[in-house]
């Protein structure tokens, strides 16, 4: 049997990200309209385009490469997607929908971060220098969400402890060190 190289692999996982980015770029408006908070809405839309960038870069990657374009079905991406979805139609107290949006969300920025991760990395060790860069501002923008995310779940989670005196909870919590990010769930 042939055994796989690394490009190869680098090829197949590429192809699971292309399918998983046109899947976001699907999924990420109907994710929108589901937030109450305005500024969450608005990250999941400034996210949609960013969404189709990536799209485009990984067609720019398959075309260096003399490959053809093509996803190949990312079922982890489906599955998340299939989850966040399944969240919304439950019955939620006002402010825990965002939560749960949130929590929805950063579990498919942390896949992205990690499979953008592995790719990029080999694109490097395959001499595929251009093809490295588009996939760190890539990656760069995975993690600046992700950390959008973290810092808007500060609010919201606050708010899904039951509004003003979940706020003073929290005020009462021991004051975290700031700087680094963190989980929503953390
Ligand atoms: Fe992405
Ligand atoms: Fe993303």
């Amino acid at each position: 049997m042939v055994k796989l190289s690394l490009r190869e692999l680098y090829l197949d996982e590429l192809r699971d990200l292309y399918d998983a980015e046109n899947r976001l770029v699907k999924a990420l408006p109907k994710l929108a309209k589901e937030g109450k908070s305005q500024e969450l809405r608005s990250g999941f839309e400034e996210h949609l385009e960013q969404t189709k960038g990536h799209v485009e870069r990984l067609q720019e990657i398959f075309e260096a490469m003399g490959e053809k374009a093509s996803g190949k079905r990312c079922a982890a991406m489906a599955g998340l997607i299939q989850e966040g979805g399944e969240m919304m139609g439950a019955d939620f107290e006002t402010g825990v929908k965002d939560a749960a949006l949130i929590s929805a969300a950063q579990r498919v920025e942390h896949y992205e971060i990690a499979a953008y991760g592995c790719v990029r990395t080999w694109a490097g060790l395959l001499g595929e220098s251009e093809a490295q860069n588009l996939l760190q501002q890539t990656l760069n923008e995975e993690k600046e969400t992700d950390e959008k995310l973290t810092e808007l779940s500060e609010e919201i989670n606050s708010d899904a402890m039951g509004g003003a005196s979940g706020k003073t909870r929290m005020q009462d919590e021991v004051p975290r060190p700031r700087g680094k990010s963190r989980s929503a769930k953390a």
